[in-house]
């Protein structure tokens, strides 16, 4: 059977990082086992319905470099894609329930629910459901004369279809991650299947699709563990259950400190990003994004699947087709993760680190063209080999760089006093005499020289770059070459601090 798994995102805003992963974890599987990574779009909540919210779904998996093999965009043998247009097929997979007694009209105000509710509250009963107890004393398909409720229905009473879950029944099912789970129907709601306004609710069209696109790993957050059983029943009474999907549900992503899931507030108050683009729409803004900060989408990749599944090894660093060969359902975790974003941006190091001078040099042009500075590829190339240490993100290139082609306008003050020895004067005098000296310019008898004063470090580095820490000071030399060199520790000795 070949593996089909969904991503099946609800377009209500912007996607968290944690469906970034759950759509990882999918496609993974889909790749590696040679199946079909479908994307449906359940847009069945018409009031939550955020426009542009797929259009920003669409574009970040585009990011990512994850094409459907099926969705809105692709087509494919199951569509169409999103639900929506799929409202005549949810109607023609009621009527079965309701001739076999597993689903019934509902006609109950929201008013005369919340009266039930309340009378439950009143007698200690926590989260009251509307359900086998309870839907005796409202009105219902069941609690009412068949043909009034057809007269009901005749005159446009509006109503809900329902799920009749059994009574006191044990549903149990092996989900991939957790094993064996056990539910007691007493804890369920008789779910709403079929809205007033006719539309089916997730629960019903979720399970629809999942049957009709022949899914055979459902894929998604651990939050959606508590809807299963009623999935199952729905299989179940749809005469489906032999063809029921392995459900798998992923842990939950926490907040750094451990706190809780994960939450676009832990990202603000920790300052990393929870979304994977930034978008400005009229209904959709989105701030702070992974692309943005200059992740790339191959070191998302892999911190992502990292949290939550191991490889069985040490191996820590993996490219989109390591990931895809190693992954396995078998080694996903059972307890929640931290999401640590200090390890987020080592993979970006690694990652960049990998891709090797020539995609260096182009992010290092890229950025020197925004401040008009002209550089051959050589030169760039020479430079971020130097600086490549100390880079998290593309922009850090150009930002440890660019010195080179910026005589420092100022100096600090203050990390000179405190550096400046009786001696260093003199010291620099000689330095540059003896760098004017020096028949060859490279690295070696920069060295030499350097050697045999290292107290003008601090106040040379200084000097040469404007700034108290950057890379191998002989390497900046040989780098700068001999007239900036000059001409930088000239203008620093000019600059008042030749008599500190
Ligand atoms: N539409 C649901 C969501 O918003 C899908 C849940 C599922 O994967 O079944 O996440």
């Amino acid at each position: 059977m070949t593996v089909h798994v969904r991503f099946a995102p609800s377009p209500t805003g912007a996607l968290h990082i944690g469906s970034v992963r759950t759509i990882l974890y999918n496609y993974l599987l889909a790749q590696k086992a040679d199946g079909r990574f479908i994307l449906r779009v359940e847009d069945t909540d018409q009031k939550r319905l955020v426009a542009s919210a797929e259009a920003y779904i669409l574009e970040s998996l585009r990011w990512l470099g994850i094409v459907p093999d099926e969705g809105p965009e692709q087509g494919g043998p199951f569509g169409p894609y999103r639900q929506s247009e799929r409202i005549a097929l949810y109607r023609q997979y009621i009527q079965p329930l309701l001739d076999g007694g597993h689903a019934y009209y509902a006609f109950d105000t929201p008013e005369e629910i919340e009266t039930m509710r309340e009378r439950l509250k009143a007698a200690k009963v926590d989260h009251p459901p509307y359900n086998a107890i309870s839907r005796e004393w409202m009105r219902n398909g069941l609690t009412m004369p068949a043909e009034q409720v057809q007269e009901w229905i005749a005159a446009g009473k509006p109503y809900v279809i329902r799920l009749k879950v059994p009574h006191k029944e044990l549903i149990r099912f092996k989900d991939g991650v957790r094993g064996w789970v056990k539910v007691d129907t007493a804890t369920l709601d008789d779910k709403v299947l079929m809205k007033s306004d006719s539309w089916p609710t997730y629960h019903f069209a979720s399970v629809v699709d999942d049957h009709l696109m022949q899914i055979t790993h459902v894929i998604r957050g651990e939050e959606w563990l508590p809807s299963t059983p009623i999935h199952i029943l729905l299989y179940r009474y749809l005469g489906w259950a032999d063809q029921m999907p392995q459900f798998i549900h992923l842990p939950l992503l926490l907040a750094p400190n451990g706190t809780g899931k994960l939450s676009k507030r832990h990202a603000d108050q920790y300052g990393f990003p929870a979304f994977p683009i930034t978008w400005s729409s009229p209904d959709l803004t989105v701030e702070k994004s992974f692309r943005e900060a200059g992740y790339l989408p191959e070191a998302l990749w892999n911190f992502l699947a990292l949290l939550g599944w191991n490889p069985g090894t040490h191996q820590e660093i993996f490219t989109k087709q390591g990931l895809i060969e190693a992954f396995s359902l078998e080694r996903l975790g059972k307890s929640g993760v931290k999401f640590d974003i200090a390890k987020a941006k080592w993979f970006n190091q690694q990652h960049i680190k990998k891709q090797g001078p020539t995609a260096w040099a182009n992010y290092f042009i890229t950025e020197a063209t925004k401040e008009n500075i002209t550089c051959s590829q050589q030169e760039a190339m020479a430079i971020c080999n130097l600086v490549k240490d100390r880079i998290t993100f593309p922009n850090d290139f150009w930002q440890e760089g660019r010195f080179f082609f910026f005589d420092p306008v100022d100096y600090d003050a203050e990390l000179i006093q405190k550096k400046w020895k009786q001696q260093t004067k003199e010291e620099l005098v000689a330095f540059t005499q003896r760098l004017t000296d020096l028949a060859t310019w490279d690295v070696h008898a920069i060295k030499e020289v350097l050697q045999t004063m290292p107290g003008i470090r601090p106040v040379l580095r200084m000097a040469l770059t404007g700034g108290v820490a950057g890379p191998d000071l002989t390497e900046t030399i040989a780098l700068l070459g001999r007239a900036k060199t000059h001409k930088r520790i000239e203008a620093f000795m000019l600059n008042g601090y030749r008599d500190a």
